[in-house]
């Protein structure tokens, strides 16, 4: 480029002031191209990584962004005024036909820059890597969820969209007979049907047993939050609420049932808190409508739990954080104070007296949640001071991302791209990391433990250490 070329602030100052503050995660990229990395131990910005293609990188999808805001000033449209308008539409028979109707112009080749926007958004699998590795964080997510919100006022959405997102209502309801749903699940034919007509792929099995079943007649099920409320002080001392989200409860309750173990072993009364879907799944998809709703009704849910003065736990990484940040975003003053811990934060103050012992034994190898690990760079070696309390070694291994964060591994267009990170024997913290290791041939993949799992093995028996 040319000193006295036209440059990028040239282009940029074409778009309002207004909406340049409101779209600061796309207009504050500065372009230094840090995000192009292709370390494989890291954990930036693995579409990158996977399709060596810079739009598919926080900086190429900024850089889309900015153009398109550019382009919608050009001709005269506001998005924030359209943003604002949305919740007053609502659906009607007539924007479904106006969609319908630039959704077959679109099929027939007819061009529209935010198609172009589009491609760079779906290839994000919403890790969030960029919005804490950025030295400017850069929060894709954010941006890309509002892309997606607008985007889909012009044009339809797939199927496969619907589904993600309402998967905390249909979810639990399958979770009352997992057997019968697991057999449809499992047919060659459901699953073709899936992939060629959802666009969905590898479709996760419920947990069977389910987690009600698994913890029947324990004492930590059933309570309801009038029943909480009710409890004297010396009922709730030792009670630890555990935050339900749908990935753990209905597809991995197995997960859910070893942590219940886990705070009993360490004296505590476990509590299973009833389900409230949290609505991250909404919030990728760019509901951002129903994402609100749905982060209105659960944060007043925690607060009034949070009220009571008991700890509050969630098992899943991800869904913890999106009440930190998400909740935030969205709700403002309204989210409240309420505090879901992550499980290590949890265990740090409930074995801070307890007294580091000398390590003895194999190994156990932590492959740490991506998002965790970006937003809290402090967990590896938090899960490691957990695990010297009872005298056993954790080693940290730098895997970046699986490539399978959100519904990027579930996505016929893009499963193909995702990877194993590593054949080691390890511990996975991630809930994508386990699905993509159950995909992989058994000779890559040598275990699947999870971490509490290995914490509860670690306090129970050292014997099992192996
Ligand atoms: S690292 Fe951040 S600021 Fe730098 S180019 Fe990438 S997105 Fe832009
Ligand atoms: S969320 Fe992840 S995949 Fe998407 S741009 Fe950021 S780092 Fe890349």
């Amino acid at each position: 480029m040319q000193v006295d070329a036209v440059k990028r602030g040239s282009y940029d100052r074409q778009i309002p002031v207004t909406v340049r503050n409101e779209w600061r995660g796309a207009m504050e990229c500065n372009g230094n191209g840090l995000c192009f990395n292709f370390d494989a131990r890291s954990p930036m910005c693995p579409s990158m990584k996977i399709t060596r293609n810079r739009i598919h990188s926080p900086k190429g999808r900024a850089t889309l962004t900015r153009e398109w805001l550019r382009l919608l000033s050009e001709q005269g449209v506001d998005p924030l005024q359209l943003e604002q308008a949305l919740p007053q539409q609502g659906a009607s028979l007539r924007t479904l036909i106006q969609r319908t109707r630039n959704s077959w112009h679109a099929k027939q080749g007819e061009y529209d820059f935010s198609h172009e926007v589009k491609e760079a958004m779906s290839g994000c699998l919403a890790c969030k890597a960029c919005s804490t590795q950025c030295p400017i964080k850069i929060d894709v997510p954010g941006f890309r969820s509002r892309f997606l919100q607008l985007y889909h006022t012009r044009y339809l959405r797939p199927m496969s969209d619907h589904l993600v997102a309402t998967v905390e209502s249909y979810a639990p309801l399958m979770a009352k007979a997992p057997k019968v749903f697991n057999f449809f699940l499992k047919q060659p034919w459901v699953r073709d049907l899936s992939k060629t007509h959802i666009g969905m792929v590898d479709l996760p099995l419920l947990s069977s047993p389910s987690l009600k079943q698994q913890l029947g007649g324990h004492p930590a099920m059933n309570l309801t939050l009038e029943q909480l409320e009710a409890m004297d002080a010396a009922q709730r001392e030792n009670c630890v609420l555990v935050v339900q989200d749908p990935f753990t409860s209905y597809y991995e309750a197995q997960l859910v049932t070893d942590f219940v173990k886990l705070i009993e072993k360490l004296g505590y009364r476990p509590v299973l808190l009833p389900f409230s879907p949290n609505g991250k799944a909404q919030h990728v998809k760019g509901f951002l409508q129903r994402f609100a709703r749905t982060a209105g009704k659960t944060a007043e849910f925690l607060n009034r739990v949070a009220r009571l003065g008991m700890p509050m736990v969630g098992v899943d990484p991800a869904t913890v954080l999106c009440y930190r940040d998400e909740y935030r975003e969205v709700l403002g003053e309204q989210r409240g104070e309420f505090q879901v811990q992550l499980v290590h934060e949890w265990l740090q103050q409930a074995l801070d007296a307890r007294a580091v012992q000398t390590a003895s034994g194999e190994a156990w190898y932590l492959f740490a949640h991506c998002t965790e690990v970006t937003a809290l760079p402090s967990t590896p070696n938090q899960w490691q001071d957990i695990f010297a309390r009872f005298g056993a070694r954790l080693e940290n291994v730098n895997v970046g991302c699986c490539g399978m964060a959100g519904t990027y591994g579930h996505e016929s267009k893009t499963s193909k791209t995702h990877w194993a990170s590593t054949s080691f024997h390890g511990i996975r913290n991630c809930r994508s990391c386990r699905v993509n290791a159950a995909s992989q041939p058994a000779s890559r993949v040598a275990a699947r433990l999870n971490v509490l799992k290995a914490t509860a093995c670690a306090i129970h028996c050292k014997r099992c250490w192996k």
